[in-house]
């Protein structure tokens, strides 16, 4: 049985039994960790806020017999703009379930910690555009995940897809198609060509040295990928997003 320190974040939280929640974290270490919050959901308890969506934190666990304990939690931020503006809570929604979805017990994820972190403060912070804060994370986050698109050439006939050209995303591919190979894969979506040279200098450059806003930032597309290669559904996106 042992006391475990770790910085962590909160990726997933569901209410157990009476007063109690059962929390999935992040943490750089250990990955993913599931781990129960005694009396979070009484009104005073010092725990509250330990056991929120969002919170990052400096943890303290216990590891004995059954369920992992949060024994106290030092909060680093808790993310609060996101929690009264219902859209960047769906794109935070989109965010956190998607790493939820990847990560394993046990296996250390300091770089996907690092760019949560980052994208959370974008959003809750910064005035960039969240639907380009959004689709940047999930670009970065399939990268991080083995499953970095090939946007500079063709994946299935290697020409390269010049600046200035459209080009298709395809999930099965593996990145990007030319209008010549478009028709051989169903699953690929048009980008425009802003579209296609904004995500490469994202890639490349990250999102705050990256080209000037696309006219249609490519959500939807990088959304439609990430699913793909999750074999998952992510939360929806806003829904006047959705309309466009
Ligand atoms: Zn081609």
């Amino acid at each position: 049985m042992a006391y475990i320190s770790t910085q962590a974040l909160v990726l997933r939280s569901v209410n157990w039994r009476e007063n109690d929640r059962i929390i999935t974290l992040l943490t750089p270490d250990r990955g993913r960790v599931e781990a129960l919050v005694r009396g979070s959901r009484k009104p005073k308890s010092a725990l509250m806020a330990a056991s929120q969506l969002f919170t990052l934190g400096n943890y303290v666990l216990f590891k004995g017999k059954g369920h992992e304990l949060v024994v106290s939690c030092e909060v680093k931020d808790s993310y609060y703009p996101l929690r009264g503006d219902y859209d960047k809570l769906s794109y935070a929604s989109i965010i956190l379930s998607s790493a939820e979805m990847a990560v394993q017990l046990e296996e250390p994820q300091p770089h996907l910690m690092i760019l949560l972190i980052r994208t959370l403060t974008r959003l809750a912070y910064t005035d960039l555009d969240d639907r380009a804060v959004t689709s940047a994370y999930l670009l970065h986050f399939i990268s991080l995940i083995g499953y970095k698109p090939r946007l500079a050439h063709c994946v299935s006939c290697s020409k390269e897809i010049k600046d200035g050209r459209e080009g298709w995303l395809d999930p099965q591919a593996g990145g990007l198609l030319c209008k010549n190979c478009k028709n051989t894969h169903t699953t690929s979506m048009k980008l425009e060509p802003d579209a296609v040279m904004w995500l490469r200098s994202v890639l490349i450059q990250g999102i705050e040295k990256s080209l000037s806003l696309p006219r249609v930032i490519p959500l939807l597309q990088i959304k439609k990928y990430v699913e793909y290669v999750l074999d998952r559904q992510l939360p929806q996106l806003p829904e006047y997003i959705s309309r466009l």
